[in-house]
């Protein structure tokens, strides 16, 4: 058993996919075991994507990031990690596969939908950046 993180970003909130969308990743087989939406600050962000402070695009995917309300999530199934991105599909919406989140609800490479944690060291980290253990809830309750 796996956990990963999710987010529902700022275009998506604005889109009304909430619902859809977490629809998709149940009907993948991941479990929704923590959630809450959220507007994250210029520099939460920042820190969020701290891994990318050197990309061209970092200032602007801040900017997006903390411009409205997202749903952070933690899922949990076997494997979840993979699964969670398989569902949301590449990173830019465009080339995305026909039936992802992110082909359905993406509009560019930065204006993407949804995050995924990428590996089990960046999950562990990125769920911890948003959820103390109080606010998970696994098997058996
Ligand atoms: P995420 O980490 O959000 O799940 P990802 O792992 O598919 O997405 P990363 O390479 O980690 O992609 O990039 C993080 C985010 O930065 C992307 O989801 C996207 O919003 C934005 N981004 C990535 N590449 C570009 C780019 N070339 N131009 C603009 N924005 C980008
Ligand atoms: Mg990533």
């Amino acid at each position: 058993m796996e956990r990963t993180l999710s987010l529902i970003k700022p275009d998506a909130v604005r889109k009304n996919a909430i619902g859809a969308i977490i629809s998709m990743l149940e009907a993948g087989g991941l479990k929704v075991v923590g959630a809450k939406l959220v507007r994250l600050s210029r520099a939460q962000a920042e820190g969020f994507y701290a891994v990318h402070r050197e990309r061209p695009f970092f200032s602007s995917l801040c900017e997006f990031m903390s411009s409205g309300p997202i749903v952070a999530m933690v899922l949990e199934g076997e494997g979840a990690i993979a699964k969670n991105r398989e569902i949301m599909g590449v990173t830019d919406s465009k080339k995305a596969a026909p039936g992802t989140i992110r082909a359905r609800f993406g509009t560019s490479i930065e204006q993407n939908a949804v995050h995924g944690s990428d590996a089990p060291e960046t999950a562990r980290t990125e769920i911890a950046y948003f959820f103390a253990p109080y606010e998970l809830f696994g098997l058996g309750w």
